[in-house]
């Protein structure tokens, strides 16, 4: 009964619209993952994502068929949303189409023999900025070990600001690299610069990093990605995060998805601080992306006296780890002297940063868009 105000007929017409939405929406998401199946395969065959031609001829065929009440325009335009949406997807435009992307395969774990970043503990990478000397590394190395540190790092070639500063050790460092991490039951991990090195460092580490300065040196990721190697992107300093997972997306697209996203500051107004250490990247990349996220605190930072600091705040936002720069001497550092940890302070931090390894906290929802 509707009491003859059409109340029961009105509710029973919603209630098909809601039906007829639902069916609609159910049949657009088919729709959809048949056009991700029709990327897949254009993508291996290097065909052309947007065919004019085909387009043309479904839009017709669509006027051809339309029965009303809505005019060919409308129909003509209707379809035209849903075929630019596809299109959208099949050329991965838009970071949520990305390989990379949360939703586009399971959360990646990055394997090294027995250590993973990503997996249920955040891990710890340290070790000096650059590779000086045998005795250095060695120390460095046996000290880290027995802190609970996974991961050994320390350059060998250098990106350095001013071409007059020491560059590194080359294949020798790597060399004096691999040595230490092995003796201390270490991984390592250690810069790529430049597509002609790529070799090189993959035979001496376990993971190529590409540093802030190359994030945007698409031939190298290229080269970087196909070495057989986990790769640690850190982010451009004057990247925005799409930009960032687009970089990634050049590695996974190459065929390497042992991807480490790495925030390591980035360029604003302020100078007490070398870079601005962009904590809200943690949480929204691992909303993003599938990829783990550490946080190198040392270069965002470029001083000491804040690390601690940082790091819990690093581990509080849901880092998968955290990278620092710890040195026997920082005093006599041959390279960022004012912000590497010596021993004991750094000993004191992974103590105290111990509880927050403990628990990885879970990666925020994905699609929750503004509060
Ligand atoms: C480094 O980690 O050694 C380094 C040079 O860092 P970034 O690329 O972040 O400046
Ligand atoms: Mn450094």
């Amino acid at each position: 009964m509707d009491g003859g105000d059409g109340r029961g007929e009105l509710d029973g017409l919603r209630g098909r619209l809601d039906e007829i939405n639902a069916a609609v929406l159910r049949l657009l998401c088919e729709r959809g993952r048949i056009v991700a199946r029709v990327r897949d395969l254009k993508e291996r065959s290097g065909a052309e994502m947007f065919n004019p031609a085909r387009e043309r001829e479904m839009l017709d065929a669509l006027v051809a068929a339309n029965e009303g009440p809505f005019p060919d325009a409308v129909v003509r335009h209707l379809f035209k949303e849903v075929f630019r949406a596809s299109l959208a997807m099949m050329e991965r435009s838009g970071v949520e189409a990305l390989r990379v992307a949360r939703g586009s395969g399971p959360e990646v774990v990055v394997r090294v023999g027995d250590r993973a970043i990503g997996g249920e503990r955040p891990v710890l990478i340290a070790g000096p900025c650059a590779v000086e000397d045998e005795e250095q590394v060695r120390t460095v190395a046996h000290a880290l070990a027995a802190m609970g540190v996974e991961f050994l790092r320390g350059g060998a070639f250098k990106p350095r600001t001013s071409p007059y500063a020491f560059q590194g050790l080359g294949e020798e460092g790597l060399r004096m690299l691999s040595e230490a991490g092995r003796e201390a039951g270490l991984a390592t991990v250690s810069e790529v610069v430049d597509t002609r090195t790529v070799e090189v460092v993959a035979r001496y580490v376990d993971v190529l990093q590409v540093g802030s300065r190359n994030m945007a040196n698409y031939e190298l990721l290229k080269a970087v990605a196909v070495a057989g190697k986990p790769v640690l992107l850190k982010r451009g300093f004057a990247a925005t995060l799409d930009e960032f997972l687009q970089a990634a997306e050049y590695l996974a697209l190459a065929g390497n998805e042992q991807i480490v996203l790495c925030e390591r500051g980035i360029r604003t107004f302020e100078r007490e601080t070398r870079y601005t250490l962009d904590l809200a990247a943690v949480p929204l990349l691992r909303r993003m992306s599938r990829l783990p996220v550490v946080v190198d605190a040392s270069h965002a930072a470029g001083r000491r006296d804040i690390l601690p600091a940082l790091s819990r705040a690093a581990f509080a936002a849901g880092a998968d780890g955290l990278m620092l720069e710890v040195h026997p001497r920082p005093e006599v550092a041959r390279s960022d002297s004012q912000q590497q940890l010596d021993l004991p302070s750094f000993a004191a931090l992974a103590t105290e940063l111990e509880p927050l390894r403990c628990r990885r906290y879970p990666a925020p929802c994905a699609g929750g868009g503004a509060p």
